[in-house]
């Protein structure tokens, strides 16, 4: 897993993906660390208050160019609006309550990203599968228990 190492700080983490350090930069990853999984009008709200003068262009810019530096993964689970966090190139996938939109992180079921191995690639190189598991969260679950 290459989750952000925590004892790195936010300017040492976006020198070490070779981006220029700016005051809306780090905010942008300091509320990516705060919350994982957060939409960009999520990560401005938090991104406030750090830099208090953030702008919502500033944080689209930053994911933007997070996601191409690699630093920052999107994920669009169907029908959301698009999620970045800070965990990459791990092949993790996705737990969403379709009652409260709660995104929870699993690993690969089996072994090393076995999921990339489709049984029938049709001739593709395939470079990365994302599974969305779909279901209810315990919250809403037991919610809908009691209704
Ligand atoms: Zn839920
Ligand atoms: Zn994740």
């Amino acid at each position: 897993m290459t989750t952000a190492p925590p004892h790195l700080d936010a300017s040492e983490l976006l020198r070490g993906a070779g981006l220029r350090v700016t005051d809306s930069r780090r905010a942008v990853v300091e509320a990516l660390r705060a919350k994982p999984h957060v939409s960009a009008d999520e990560v401005f709200q938090l991104a406030r208050r750090y830099v208090p003068q953030s702008s919502l262009q500033s944080v689209y810019n930053a994911l933007t160019d997070f996601v191409d530096a690699g630093l920052v993964r999107r994920i669009e689970p169907a029908g959301r609006p698009g999620l970045f966090e800070l965990r990459v190139d791990d092949n993790h996938h996705h737990l969403v309550c379709t009652g409260c939109g709660a995104v929870e992180d699993v690993d690969c079921a089996v072994g090393p990203a076995p999921c990339l191995t489709p049984s029938d690639s049709h001739g593709y190189t395939v470079q990365v599968a994302e599974v969305t598991f779909w279901g209810l969260c315990p919250a809403c679950a037991s919610a809908a228990r009691d209704r």
